[in-house]
């Protein structure tokens, strides 16, 4: 029998793009020959769009569970918690604002089948603006060189993973996460394939530019600790450069005279600044992680759920086997 398969789709202010969304995406699954359900999480619309994913979990009932959470917790964390509600054997991430598109969720699913713990894909003639790229273009990079997993689009959400990878990333307690990334920390075998991308159907990107820094400081602390030792690294050769000069000026100061050394004292300014500047970035990024630390010492929950809506013919399945198996347990103890 074929692998069930889940779809998790994050909603942040989608109101424009649900209705197409939900129903091109269980065309396409419809199409598949696994069984299916689709997890929509609601990341704290403000926009008309919980209410409409409430009306997909009663119209394509069996099918569709809406999970609206209390307020906005990002695109990764949605996710998160999309992933804790799913119960296929195969689970599949998309965008709600259709720059993925659906159809290629059987390709995704056979590439899975076809031995692989995790499938990313790379879009072809990506329709984002150049800085979008050049950013994607440097994330690829770091990453590949921090984690040794080479892929060539971090970016693209619309990603499949394989059970064992999934429940790997929900013992994962940090709360800043970066999902794909993650993902290839705990994939034996994983493929690229080449999907198709458009432009947003509706709305805005909901990513400013102060969001999208942010993202990338996620992804560096979570991913390695290395440019804490590099700091230590650019630290020294800071100090060796201070003692290089101090020589220079000293030099200076016995072979040219005191007038030459007096001006000289602007150079030491100068000297003087870019120390400053790098310590405010050693201590910038120590902060960093360690603002990270407390936030994951405190260990708060990554989201909380408001409610739930509709239910899933797998979660059916599952949810009346535990409910067998807890019984059993129970009259066991006693
Ligand atoms: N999203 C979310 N919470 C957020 C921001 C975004 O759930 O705080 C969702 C959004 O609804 C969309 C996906 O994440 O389904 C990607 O967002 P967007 O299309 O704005 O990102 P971009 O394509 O510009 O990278
Ligand atoms: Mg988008």
């Amino acid at each position: 029998m074929s692998l069930s398969v889940s779809i998790v789709i994050p909603v942040f202010n989608e109101v424009e793009n649900v209705d197409t969304l939900v129903q091109r995406v269980a065309a396409a699954c419809g199409q598949l020959e696994n069984e299916w359900e689709i997890v929509l999480v609601d990341d704290g619309s403000r926009d008309g769009s919980t209410e409409k994913l409430e009306m997909a979990a009663d119209q394509y009932e069996g099918r569709v569970r809406s999970i609206i959470l209390n307020r906005n917790y990002g695109q990764h964390a949605a996710i998160m918690c999309g992933f804790r509600h799913t119960r296929g054997e195969i689970v599949i991430t998309l965008d709600a604002d259709l720059q993925n598109p659906p159809e290629e969720i059987s390709r995704l699913v056979q590439t899975i089948e076809n031995g692989n713990d995790v499938v990313g894909t790379i879009r072809m003639n990506r329709q984002d603006s150049f800085f979008r790229r050049f950013a994607s273009a440097r994330i690829n990079w770091m990453v590949k060189k921090s984690t040794g997993v080479g892929m060539s689009d971090y970016g693209c959400m619309l990603r499949a993973y394989r059970r064992p990878v999934v429940d790997a990333m929900l013992q994962c307690r940090e709360r800043s996460t970066f999902i794909p990334v993650l993902a290839n920390s705990f994939a034996k075998r994983a493929a690229e394939i080449e999907v198709k991308h458009f432009e947003r159907a509706a709305g805005e990107s909901k990513y400013s530019l102060w969001k999208l820094v942010n993202l990338q400081f996620d992804l560096l602390t979570s991913m390695t600790t290395t440019p804490l030792r590099l700091l230590s690294w650019f630290g020294v050769a800071i100090a060796a450069g201070g003692v290089g000069f101090g020589l220079l000026l000293l030099a200076g100061r016995l072979f040219l005279g005191a007038d030459w050394a007096a001006e000289g004292v602007f150079t030491l300014f100068a000297i003087l600044f870019i120390f400053t500047g790098a310590q405010f970035i050693g201590m910038g990024l120590l902060g960093e992680y360690l603002g990270r630390v407390y936030h994951d010492v405190r260990g708060r929950p990554r989201y909380f759920i408001d409610r739930v809506a509709g239910h899933s013919v797998l979660d059916g399945v599952e949810a009346k086997e535990t409910a067998r198996a807890a019984l059993l347990e129970r009259q066991v103890q006693v």
